[in-house]
């Protein structure tokens, strides 16, 4: 493994252009920069070398309840969901822009707060603003439908928003999972409580500086920061709040679901996955290596979709695996900074332990360690990395082979024949992902349709398009983010009925004569 180290940079310089009141970084609600209510600060650590980089207002039940309270009055008398879709779009095709300028910031930012390499926020900051691109582009197309219903009656739907939405983000895409929420959200019309991870608010602070500079109107959105266990289950719980969208662990979607019960609110869920990449023998050999490789070691696999279980033909297996360890040993792990980085750190000293803590169950269930499992020493000594890890000799009852472990870890499994190759990619809880690789495309098509997965892809593994829905089958989620799915998950439907012929219907009869 080759080991990339840090140029000289200066968290005060990327984080410039954020707000601070008093040196703290301040969180934004009702078109205001705030502290917190009791003025509670949390400090950020750079994952690449555990050094402090910021501090952030940590914010209390008080502030999510002004947050709410600013956005009810934001829906209820504001101009957000009133205003015509032409205006609304015209504003959000100018955060695109505003995005696009400041694409090395956000990417900076992202790279100094989560440690993953500029190349990957780079890519991140270009979808963010296409994402709110594509939103833009939607708000003005048509949504409703009309219906032939019997005469003498008209009926046809509008789509209109929802209202308060609560949304809930994960740490290991701050700025993309963000624009997810905030993009379609805002362009159907409504008006948005956004909670960061407690580890990565930055750039979603960032992304508040755009809109209040944009003058959208006051409450429309709101950032708060804070801990899951306060701030996020008083947006979930709250009888004030219409919809709320999470994306995050199952457990948490778990308890996250049980609050929403509260008012019945409206519920989107983007959960966790091990999703299985699946190899026939006659797949071209170099092509499935390197997506092999993309899938679990892009974002140190810290990715909802990675394709964490590799699924390969015994034919090919031993071939194929020697490739694979190889290039994973020669993986470039280091400093997101340096533009020769290819892996960068796990997000916090607590998650790298439960990996480690992963690695080692692995080892005592009797699988077999092919290459990393250690933390990296060294120049990366005081950051939270750990090599590429691969395991082999595995059995279904494993953990490492039944537990999302969210890092840079992948396991391998094998099959003799189609029918194994399928009973295997489906035997897990989730089915947020998976992949099929192969030289016989009527093959790929049958393996794929018997996926029991969301996201699935042919030949290739990653790719998201901001058109496209995403999300999961079984207990990786509920509903679709993205595409159009994505936008009607932000609305109501309305049933309108027009009588064409007014007359009175005379079902009762008239007896006042
Ligand atoms: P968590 O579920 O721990 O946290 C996600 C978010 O939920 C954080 O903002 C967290 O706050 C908040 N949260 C935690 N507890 C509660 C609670 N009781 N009520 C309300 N909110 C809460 O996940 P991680 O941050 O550890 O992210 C990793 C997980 O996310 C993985 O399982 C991964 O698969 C999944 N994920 C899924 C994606 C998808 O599209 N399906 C995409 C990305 C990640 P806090 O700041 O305190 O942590």
């Amino acid at each position: 493994m080759q080991i990339a180290t840090r140029p000289a940079n200066s968290s005060s310089e990327i984080l410039a252009h954020l707000p601070r009141i008093g040196g703290v970084i301040p969180m934004y609600v009702d078109g205001e920069w705030r502290l917190a209510a009791g003025g509670a600060t949390r400090e950020l650590y750079d994952p690449a070398n555990g050094q402090p980089i910021a501090s952030i207002a940590e914010a209390t039940e008080a502030d999510v309840e002004a947050a709410i309270a600013a956005a009810r009055k934001a829906f209820d008398e504001g101009p957000w969901a009133a205003m015509n879709a032409a205006d609304r779009a015209a504003l959000l095709f100018r955060v695109a822009d505003a995005i696009d300028a400041r694409r090395d910031e956000f990417s900076r930012i992202d790279t100094l707060n989560n440690g993953k390499p500029l190349r990957e926020t780079q890519y991140d900051a270009i979808d963010a603003a296409n994402c709110f691109r594509y939103y833009a582009g939607l708000a003005t197309k048509p949504h409703g439908q009309t219906f032939d219903v019997p005469a003498p009656s008209q009926t046809f739907t509008v789509r209109e928003p929802i209202g308060v939405c609560g949304q809930i983000v994960p740490w290991n895409y701050p700025l993309l999972m963000a624009t997810w929420k905030l993009a379609p959200a805002l362009a159907a019309g409504n008006v948005c409580i956004l909670k960061p991870s407690e580890l990565t608010p930055l750039s979603t602070i960032a992304l508040a500086t755009i809109f209040d500079e944009l003058e959208f109107p006051p409450g429309t959105i709101n950032v708060v920061p804070g801990p899951g266990a306060t701030v996020g289950h008083a947006l979930a719980s709250s009888m004030l709040v219409d919809k709320i969208a999470f994306t995050g662990g199952t457990k948490t979607g778990r308890s996250i679901m049980q609050a929403a019960t509260s008012n019945l609110k409206k519920i989107s869920l983007e959960l966790g996955g091990k999703s299985p990449n699946v190899v026939f023998a006659d797949a071209d050999f170099e092509t499935a290596v390197d997506y092999a490789l993309f899938g679990i070691f892009a974002n140190a696999g810290q990715v909802c979709s990675a394709g964490s279980r590799l699924v390969v033909e015994r034919s090919l297996r031993d071939r194929f695996v020697e490739r694979l360890v190889e290039r994973a040993q020669n993986i470039r792990v280091g400093d997101g900074f340096d533009p020769q980085t290819e892996m960068g750190p796990i997000i916090s000293p607590l998650h790298r332990e439960r990996v480690e803590a992963y690695i080692a169950t692995g080892v005592e269930e009797g699988a077999k360690l092919l290459c990393g499992g250690e933390r990296l020493g060294g120049p990366l000594a005081a950051g939270n990395f750990i090599a590429p890890t691969i395991f082999d000799g595995t059995s279904p009852n494993m953990r490492i082979v039944k537990e999302e472990i969210f890092g840079p870890v992948l396991v391998i499994q094998t099959f003799d024949d189609e029918a194994e190759a399928i009973a295997i990619a489906n035997d897990t809880v989730y089915g947020l992902a998976g992949a099929v690789f192969t030289g016989d495309i009527a093959k790929a098509h049958r393996v794929i349709r018997k996926l029991r997965a969301g996201i699935t892809w042919i030949n290739t593994y990653h790719p998201t398009y901001n058109e496209a829905p995403w999300g999961g089958y079984k207990q990786s989620g509920i509903g679709r983010e993205l595409g159009t799915y994505g936008y009607d998950a932000y609305t109501e439907v309305k049933q309108i009925n027009v009588n064409l012929d007014v007359a009175p219907s005379g079902w009762f009869a008239d007896r006042r004569v």
